[in-house]
């Protein structure tokens, strides 16, 4: 990976890419290719943030915002139980509450069909996006289009997964339904207490999240991307374009493509003046290095709310939402917690010897839309707040962005960084 010095006298670039993450790689990758010159920046390795440890699903079926109406019912919950599914930190409630009052306001009917529309309008277009970006720097085979199922245990949740089904048809998500038998054809190692459920198989899963922003790197890399190891406190725009101040130094560049997932408020609201309404929804994984064999595809299950992923190093269980902030440390005992969720899932349970627990953190803006957009007289790119679909929508967001940069397309509505004022 080649990396710069980075002083005053620097080459300018044309865009400097803070975060490199799988939505500011895959950027920096597309951008590349129309011939501009890319600096990636990062405080860390690339790939070490969200993009890290995600359930590497692909999951265009995911068309429903992060959270309904259930929510205000399940408030107590998440404030007492440190171990739920869903968790809010009391001493982050504070922080919290004007981003909640926000998602509360936009699952009234007219802002939840926005976003449903607008999440979906990114979804359909990801795995062609995906296809394209994979093909074009040789790896398809880190993507498996194999679908992914989601199970119900209990007889009373028929009802729940079938107006699922029904709402998922509405908005055009190919759909199967799968009864108790196809499962256990499909994938013999679950329990027969698994009664049916859904295959989606317009999905897929990544065979090792982080090794995919690893090959889009190095091939951003041969394409002339350089890489700067760091922080990025704070910038500012200039006639000529972007001065970045970092603790290395300043980094010049005509346009800055703010891509820090979570971490993107701070820098926004220094180019812009924007306080964008970003948290962060932490979630956790924890990998079974043993278990390679056990699914043939994702399975998520629909009663104890996590993912189980095939993956090169093992089976990765993931999921889980907690809401404390972007300074606290992980509980890890949330992700130790998958492994006991897990139980009963299998004809035989899951090992966890040489597991291994992770948190990232997803960012999340309250209507569940991430921000592609083109502002400051065309000299900030921003591409952020793509919540629990960050990798799904990688590739895409790349395309959207590339078309942004020199201005020939116009910010889109419903992903526009003023629609949340
Ligand atoms: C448990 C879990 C499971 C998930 N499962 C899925 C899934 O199955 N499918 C899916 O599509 N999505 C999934 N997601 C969501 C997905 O991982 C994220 O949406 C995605 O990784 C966000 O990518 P990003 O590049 O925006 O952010 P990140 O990967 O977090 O990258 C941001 C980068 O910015 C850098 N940065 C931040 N601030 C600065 C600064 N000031 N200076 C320099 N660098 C900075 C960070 O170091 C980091 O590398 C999951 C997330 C979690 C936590």
């Amino acid at each position: 990976m080649a990396t710069i010095p980075s002083s005053p006298t620097a080459p300018v670039a044309d865009v400097a890419v803070v975060g490199a993450g799988i939505i500011g790689v895959a950027c920096a990758l597309r951008l590349a290719r129309k011939g501009l010159r890319v600096v990636l920046i990062d405080q860390q390795e690339p790939g070490r943030g969200a993009s890290y440890g995600n359930a590497g699903h692909l999951a265009t079926e995911q068309v429903f915002p992060i959270a309904d109406f259930s929510i205000v019912r399940r408030l107590p919950g998440m404030l007492s139980d440190p171990m739920g599914p869903l968790r809010l930190d009391w001493r982050h409630l504070p922080h919290a509450l004007p981003w909640f009052t926000r998602l509360l306001l936009n699952l009234r009917a007219a802002p939840y069909q926005r976003s449903v529309a607008g999440i979906r309008a990114l979804n359909e277009h990801s795995l062609a996006a995906w296809q394209r970006l994979l093909a074009d720097i040789g790896q398809p085979q880190l993507l498996r289009q194999d679908g992914s199922l989601l199970v119900f245990e209990r007889p009373e949740s028929e009802a729940a997964l079938q107006a699922l089904r029904t709402r998922m048809g509405e908005q055009q998500v190919p759909v199967d339904v799968w009864r108790a038998d196809t499962v256990r054809q499909a994938a013999p190692q679950l329990s027969a207490r698994i009664q049916g459920g859904l295959f989606f198989p317009a999905t897929g899963h990544f065979l090792d999240p982080y090794r995919v922003v690893g090959a889009l790197m190095e091939s951003a890399t041969a394409r002339g991307v350089s890489f700067l190891q760091h922080h990025v406190h704070t910038g500012r725009l200039g006639p000529q374009g972007v001065t970045l101040i970092t603790d290395r130094g300043e980094v010049n560049a005509r346009q800055v493509l703010v891509a820090c997932g979570a971490h993107s408020a701070h820098l926004t609201a220094a180019l812009t003046g924007k306080q964008v309404p970003l948290d962060t929804e932490r979630g956790y994984h924890l990998m079974l290095p043993n278990e390679h064999a056990r699914l043939p595809f994702a399975v998520t299950s629909l009663e104890r709310r996590f993912i189980m992923t095939p993956m090169t190093d093992g089976l990765r269980l993931a999921g889980t939402v907690e809401f404390a902030g972007l300074k606290r440390p992980p509980n890890m005992q949330r992700a130790w917690q998958l492994h006991t969720l897990s139980k009963g899932l299998f004809t035989e349970d899951l090992s966890a010897e040489g597991a291994t627990p992770w948190m990232g953190f997803r960012p999340s803006l309250p209507d569940s839309l991430p921000v592609i957009d083109r502002v400051g007289n065309g000299r900030v790119l921003l591409a952020f707040g793509h919540q629990h679909l960050g990798l799904t929508q990688a590739a895409v967001t790349a395309e959207r962005v590339a078309a942004l940069v020199d201005g020939q397309v116009d910010g889109v509505g419903p992903y526009r960084l003023g629609r949340l004022w």
